[in-house]
């Protein structure tokens, strides 16, 4: 590894997974980075997520693969099951067939665990490089060089700005224009579970999804299986707030999902603390790079949770960013140019799936048994699953083709 101090700073805004997989991977290029986050504390924010072999394996990639194995739990399989009566249909094994078919495993984690992975991490190769109570509020270009404007009234020069502020992303906002964060017409339920508190049929090491009309859950075990994490995703007609930590009432809740099968309302009745969250939307960009600032994850490319890879595409980001960033050394503008191109194809795909995959989860035709059946059976074919979620899975940031 260079850390030749030649190399020109890099502005990251937004210490998310993504801003901080962008941070590691330009500082094990040698590349000097100043991450700033608006929070005050790197603390316990998030919940579960799902991380598939084209995440895992970029987390192995960058030498943290026993870290991440140590904060897992990896499931045997996933399966559907129907919002009624409960009846199971397996949808993919995970366990041993993940790492044989695209070589690095299918793990579930709490976020926070992840987070600090990378943040341990990130410190540990530059300590001063994350600076807290950090809102970055606009910037400025000129020959470029670029300047970020911080809430506190500090400037910080840098050859590059990366925003990776998430959906209200204040970098998009000046970068792109004025296009608030539409309601998706779905609030997602979310909220963790002591596994011990549940049935021992409930604590089982699989990744499940209940189908039914207008709603679904999905619900999985993190933290080496110790909790149970609940996602519930409801339609609704409006919405106003989006933040990480709405609380709600395991009333509402309940009453969401008033009707369905008994198993739900056991883990929502054993839910810590249920979280209220507003899914938003964006119309995918038809690009995000300008001059010598460009965007990742969220800020770019918010999609709904459907396809389980809203996080996987901002750790993708980072290291085709770092990618793009070496390979055009001269000519950051153009480096930022190419990761974009390169990334645009299939983060718009994503987004798309994951809309589509709510529809599927959500059909009317789930609503009995009979209906319900011969949907499933012709939904989930093998041949299917397989084109939803191979060319997922089997995508690999650190050797995707870069163009010419
Ligand atoms: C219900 C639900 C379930 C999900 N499940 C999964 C899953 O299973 N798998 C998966 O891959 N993805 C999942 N996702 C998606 C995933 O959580 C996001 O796509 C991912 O966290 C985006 O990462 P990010 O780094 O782009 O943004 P964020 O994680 O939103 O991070 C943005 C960071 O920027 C900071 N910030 C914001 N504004 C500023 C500013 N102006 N200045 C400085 N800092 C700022 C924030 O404080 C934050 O730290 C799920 C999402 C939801 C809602």
């Amino acid at each position: 590894m260079s850390l030749s101090n030649t190399k020109p700073l890099i502005l990251i805004c937004g210490a998310g997974l993504g801003g901080l997989m962008a941070a590691l991977a330009l500082l094990k290029k040698g590349y000097p980075v100043k991450l700033f986050e608006q929070a005050s504390a790197l603390g316990d924010v998030g919940a579960g997520i799902q991380m598939s072999a084209n995440g895992s394996r970029l987390i192995f990639e960058m030498g943290l693969g026993k870290e991440l194995m140590s904060i897992a739990c990896i499931p045997t399989g996933k399966e559907i099951r129907l919002w009624s009566s409960g009846k199971a249909w397996p949808l993919f094994d995970l366990g041993t067939e993940s790492v044989e078919r695209y070589g690095f495993p299918y793990v579930m984690v709490h976020r926070a665990d992840l987070h600090a992975i990378l943040v341990k991490a990130v410190q540990i190769l530059s300590p001063d490089c994350i600076v807290l109570n950090a809102k970055g509020v606009s910037f400025e270009e000129k020959e470029n060089v670029v300047t970020l404007q911080l809430d506190n009234g500090e400037r910080h020069h840098g050859a590059a700005l990366i925003g990776s502020d998430g959906v209200h992303s204040k970098i998009r906002q000046q970068l792109i224009g004025n296009d608030s964060p539409v309601f998706t017409g779905c609030m997602a339920w979310r909220g963790l579970i002591p596994t011990n508190s549940l049935p021992e049929h409930l604590q089982r090491r699989v990744g499940v999804n209940w189908v039914g009309p207008g709603r679904h859950v999905v619900h999985y075990p993190i933290r080496r299986g110790e909790l149970v994490n609940f996602v519930g995703i409801v339609e609704k007609d409006s919405w106003q707030i989006e933040s990480w930590n709405q609380m709600g009432t395991k009333e509402e809740c309940t009453e969401d999902f008033k009707g369905w099968n008994d198993d739900i309302h056991t883990l929502i009745a054993n839910i810590q603390t249920p979280y209220k969250w507003a899914l938003m939307g964006r119309e995918p960009l038809k690009h995000w790079s300008k001059g010598v600032v460009s965007l990742l994850g969220d800020a770019c490319h918010p999609t709904l949770p459907f396809l389980a890879q809203g996080a996987m595409m901002a750790l993708e980001d980072g290291i085709v960013l770092a990618r793009c960033i070496e390979r055009d050394q001269n000519d950051i503008e153009s480096a930022l140019i190419r990761y974009a191109n390169v990334r645009l194809e299939r983060t718009n795909q994503i987004v798309i799936g994951s809309t589509e995959n709510a529809k599927r989860f959500h059909n009317p035709k789930l609503r009995d048994l009979e209906g319900a059946n011969e949907y499933v059976n012709s939904e989930w074919t093998i041949e299917k699953i397989n084109a939803r979620y191979n060319w997922l899975f089997e995508y690999d940031a650190t050797k995707v083709d870069l163009g010419n």
